[in-house]
């Protein structure tokens, strides 16, 4: 393997997203994996997860990780890689999930996938049941005292009308509440989602927003301004924070592939961890390719993998966001909408996202200044 001696990627990474698999039991309209399974006997396993560096945090992810029949092995390599870890499950296996906390206590955490009240998470989710199933693993794992636990939905046009109800019901269970928005990529076999009502969601997360600013933790004020970023996003805007995923960190493919991120309309591997070393993936020319993709990327995408440790790497601009609006409280008023948006979550003239997406270049024009040197 050659080696790039004008390596770009940072010495320590700070976070990581394994994606276990591709094989998941839900439904859910926004996302097609489970349309792509991937089978078992080719899902890399511990052995491989033992070459990953040490990390910051550490997100264990799917399709739907409790599939995995060795999840507790996994769980536990993987303690001993990054300082924090959570999983993220479509919360439908009860017993498997109760079990891992059992064993593993407070060392993990776990945020599942509500979304919408129990009408529309059963229907968006194409899980009957789900919403209980949902709810009966947060109050059993809050009863056992685990803390680093909580839900959260990715925000459309079937669940605006219930972020707030959502949200109070996260904060009488005390737990944490998470928000996302569509997006399209590969990693979602999507290229069509779209919000039609875009200013009910906005308003909604603006309701949210304005909320996690009156408490008296500065956690969740830090929140609300991930919360402004997704307005910003869902106005077709460039990105609050620089995006440094491939520098400081990386998703990691059930099949071993080493990516940059899962915004991405291809994966782009900077490696194979199965038949590489971590030090080999990380200083290959491929890697560098892949950084210099995400340094032009148009997708502007506003997702927790790779915009959570900006926040902590970045927190003037949060600051400043946080000052202005907190003292005094000040109205949250959503940033002017760009005509061309660059995730194409909308379409365009009637047309869907995937045929808008193949019909314009997804390039902010502040983007095309500096790739063109322009002040
Ligand atoms: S902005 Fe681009 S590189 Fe960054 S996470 Fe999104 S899709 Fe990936």
């Amino acid at each position: 393997m050659t080696r790039d001696s004008n390596c770009t990627g940072d010495k320590y990474v700070r976070f990581g997203s394994v994606i276990s698999t591709y094989r998941c039991n839900a439904r859910c309209n926004m996302c097609n994996i489970w349309r792509f399974p991937t089978r078992a006997a080719d899902e890399v396993g511990v052995e491989v997860y033992q070459k990953l560096p040490q990390m910051r945090a550490l997100n264990l992810t799917g399709g739907e990780v409790f599939l995995r029949s060795d999840v507790d092995d996994i769980v536990t390599v993987l303690k001993t890689k990054a300082r924090r870890i959570v999983i993220s499950s479509n919360g439908w296996f009860v017993d498997r999930t109760l079990r891992l906390f059992e064993k593993h206590g407070n060392s993990i955490g776990i945020r599942i996938s509500i979304e919408g009240l129990s009408h529309a998470n059963d229907r968006i989710r194409g899980m009957p049941r789900g919403f209980d199933n949902a709810i009966r693993i947060l109050t059993a794992l809050h009863g056992m005292g685990i803390k680093d636990i909580g839900f959260g939905l990715t925000i459309q046009d079937a669940n605006a009308q219930d972020v707030k109800d959502l949200y109070q019901l996260a904060k009488m269970m005390d737990v944490e509440f998470a928000t996302a928005a569509l997006h399209n990529s590969f990693y979602f076999h999507k290229q069509d989602n779209r919000i039609d009502s875009s200013q009910d969601a906005i308003a909604a997360l603006q309701e949210l927003a304005a909320d996690l600013l009156r408490s008296r933790r500065p956690k969740d004020w830090f929140r609300a301004y991930f919360n402004y970023g997704l307005i910003n996003y869902l106005q077709g805007r460039e990105r609050l924070l620089p995006c440094r995923m491939a520098h400081d960190a990386f998703f990691l493919e059930p099949n071993g592939d080493v990516l940059p991120c899962n915004g991405m309309d291809e994966p782009m591997p900077l490696g194979n961890l199965r038949v590489q070393s971590w030090d080999e993936i990380w200083h290959s020319r491929a890697a560098e390719r892949a950084r210099q993709s995400v340094r032009n990327c148009g997708k502007q995408c506003w997702m927790m993998g790779s915009v959570g440790q900006e926040i902590k790497k970045h927190p003037v601009e949060p600051l400043k966001w946080i000052i202005a609006h907190k003292w005094p409280p000040r109205k949250i008023e959503s940033p002017p909408k760009e005509n061309r948006h660059p995730h194409s979550l909308f379409g365009v003239d009637g047309l869907s996202a995937k045929q808008t997406m193949q019909l314009i270049q997804i390039r902010p024009a502040s983007l095309e200044a500096k790739a063109s040197g322009a002040p």
